[in-house]
């Protein structure tokens, strides 16, 4: 079993919240220190309020537009921006300080995020193995999509809840579909889940394969909070849900 990460609630007090600060701090990227990579109008810097102990977090301003988002980027700057995710998580995964590297996002005022600027979090950890705490089971569930460089399903063991879904990149596929799928993905939570969706999250994992899950946000299960009992839905809507993401809106032809 892994200890549990320390969250520093000092430095955790003192980081800015959209809502409470004046100007948000990455609409002034001259203002930014401790830059690592700039592309473009991406940047990879480290993250001024390091709030987990034994970690190096950094993160990836993702375009100079503040209402801008996954869910909104046209075709280039979506493949741009998962590319150079996936890239600068690859260069920290090579890094021999860590023991595993996670790399997420978030969206919406229920997905624990704490900026509205686009951004994506890239965190080493020093000592944890997150994928103890992962099986490769949480990754499978009937497919609605599949093309030359990935597959999606729902999953038939969440790690937590509820239409979570899951995009595994093929060994050799290449990013840009992988990149599409999640995108549509993410307007599908938006706009079309069977509970109503105002946030999301994107968690990357590494085990053999890449994988990446899309968490619709809402309300956390009771059962979940207090015994890990996890739930899916009953066939009946799960069948609709997947008919809706079959359809010409989403996924088909
Ligand atoms: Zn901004």
């Amino acid at each position: 079993m892994n200890h549990p990460v320390i969250f520093n609630i000092s430095i955790g007090s003192q980081k800015p919240h959209s809502g409470k600060q004046p100007v948000c701090p990455f609409c002034q990227p001259e203002s930014l220190t401790n830059i690592l990579e700039q592309r473009e109008d991406m940047i990879w810097l480290m993250n001024k309020y390091p709030v987990f102990a034994e970690t190096e977090p950094t993160l990836i301003i993702e375009t100079a537009e503040h209402n801008s988002g996954l869910s909104r980027y046209a075709k280039k700057k979506l493949h741009d921006v998962i590319s150079f995710g996936l890239e600068k998580w690859d260069v920290m995964e090579h890094d021999k300080r860590f023991k595993s590297v996670i790399y997420f996002r978030n969206f919406g005022p229920n997905s624990g995020g704490s900026q509205r600027h686009p951004h994506s979090q890239i965190i080493g950890l020093r000592d944890y193995d997150y994928r103890d705490n992962i099986d490769k089971e949480n990754f499978l569930g009937p497919i609605f999509h599949e093309d030359e460089n990935c597959y999606a399903s729902l999953s038939s063991y969440p790690i937590c809840g509820m239409g979570e879904l899951n995009v595994t990149l093929k060994s050799s596929g290449k990013p840009d579909t992988f990149a599409d799928t999640i995108q549509t993905i993410a307007r599908f939570i938006l706009h079309d889940f069977p509970i109503p969706c105002t946030s999301y999250n994107l968690f990357f994992y590494h085990l053999r394969r890449i994988h990446v899950k899309i968490f619709p946000r809402y309300t956390a299960s009771p059962l979940y909070m207090g015994y890990r009992i996890t739930h899916v839905m009953d066939s009946d809507s799960e069948q609709h849900m997947m008919n809706i993401l079959k359809s010409n809106k989403y996924f088909g032809d």
